[in-house]
């Protein structure tokens, strides 16, 4: 996920914040001190949300060009049409310095209580005047709590098989600074949680966002436990790329019979080279026609079956696997996703399994 060009509406929202005089969030909400327990649907895939992923800043994040909070609306629309109810849903607590650092540097700790560099990392320049207490209880404690639900479908994953974070991989983040909209590196975050905690040894991340999952790449290099794998459009940001443990560059208008091909054709390799014990997928939705900041050709239904693809490899191989909904800021990002997530609730959250796959 990235933003570009769009710090003329952010300074939009700041004036209007500083002359509004009112520069908190509007409803401070409790924050969540314990994790949640919800039901892992069918005994099989756990949804992760929480009340506090949308970035509340007395209405300034309404003119952001893109929708920012389409994770609420995937969460409204699931239990709207009764695919999960809010008891289903498991709540997570937000990452705490101790989680951070094992991937980021003091020094990029530090650099948060700067306005103008946490402006930077989210690519919109006029958000250095606002205050920096603002900053981190309206947008970047949202990021925690995301990070932290990225964290804990992990250990929901490795205990049901599915995990869905209704939210995350925020796959531009480095360990020394943000960029591209991601502060937190939630994947790699939550990868070094569950090795800290003896839970895995070996990961993959699948990053299927239209842009190189670079600082994912950074977050884990050089390192024979991790294994990285992105598909992303070879001529956009971020230039110049990183390197991954394999990149697979795709051109410009790449529908979704070419774009299933190459998935296809790279990813039991990956599995097999990777031998994860656990797979975290990036499924960024902005693969979709029309997304404003690429130019893939996917359809609704194709991005339905791609995230499928992963997740069905996955359980045939009895590998434990996460979802973060990433990238893919038009329109219709929010319903392409909401699909994606309704579609693996169906195939495998709807019955308690009586035999192994
Ligand atoms: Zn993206």
């Amino acid at each position: 996920m990235t933003r570009r060009g769009v710090g003329h509406v952010w300074a939009v929202g700041v004036f209007l914040l500083a002359i509004g005089g009112c520069a908190i969030p509007t409803k401070p909400m409790k924050e969540v001190k314990r994790p949640r327990e919800g039901r892992a649907l069918g005994g099989r895939v756990a949804v992760v949300y929480c009340k506090h992923y949308p970035v509340n800043l007395v209405g300034f994040e309404k003119l952001h060009p893109f929708d920012i909070n389409k994770y609420a609306h995937i969460y409204n629309r699931l239990v709207q049409d009764g695919v999960i109810t809010p008891g289903d849903v498991f709540v997570p607590v937000p990452v705490g310095d101790a989680e951070i650092l094992r991937v980021h540097t003091p020094e990029f700790l530090a650099s948060l209580r700067d306005s103008k560099t946490v402006a930077r990392y989210l690519e919109a320049p006029a958000l250095g005047i606002a205050p920096a207490g603002l900053i981190d209880l309206g947008m970047l404690s949202a990021f925690r709590y995301v990070t932290g639900g990225t964290v804990l479908a992990g250990r929901l994953a490795l205990e049901h098989g599915i995990a869905i974070n209704l939210g995350g991989g925020y796959h531009h983040a480095k360990p020394d600074a943000g960029e591209g909209f991601c502060v937190y590196a939630d994947m790699p975050i939550a990868i070094r949680c569950l090795q800290a905690e003896g839970k895995i040894r070996r990961a993959l991340v699948v990053d299927l966002d239209v842009h190189q999952g670079n600082g994912t790449a950074v977050c884990l290099a050089g390192d024979e436990t991790t294994f990285t794998f992105s598909m992303h459009q070879g001529s956009i940001y971020p230039i110049p790329k990183a390197t991954s443990d394999l990149d697979v560059e795709l051109e410009s208008g790449t529908g979704d019979a070419r774009y299933l091909e190459v998935l296809g054709e790279h990813l039991p390799t990956v599995l097999d080279r990777a031998r994860p014990d656990i797979v975290f997928l990036q499924a960024g939705c902005d693969t979709l026609r029309g997304d404003p900041l690429a130019s893939l050709a996917m359809t609704e239904s194709g991005i339905v079956r791609r995230d499928a693809t992963v997740i069905d490899a996955c359980v045939r191989r009895g590998t434990p696997v996460v979802m973060t909904l990433g990238g893919g800021y038009s329109s219709r990002a929010w319903y392409v996703q909401y699909r994606s997530v309704r579609h693996t609730i169906d195939a495998y959250g709807r019955a308690v399994s009586t035999a192994g796959e």
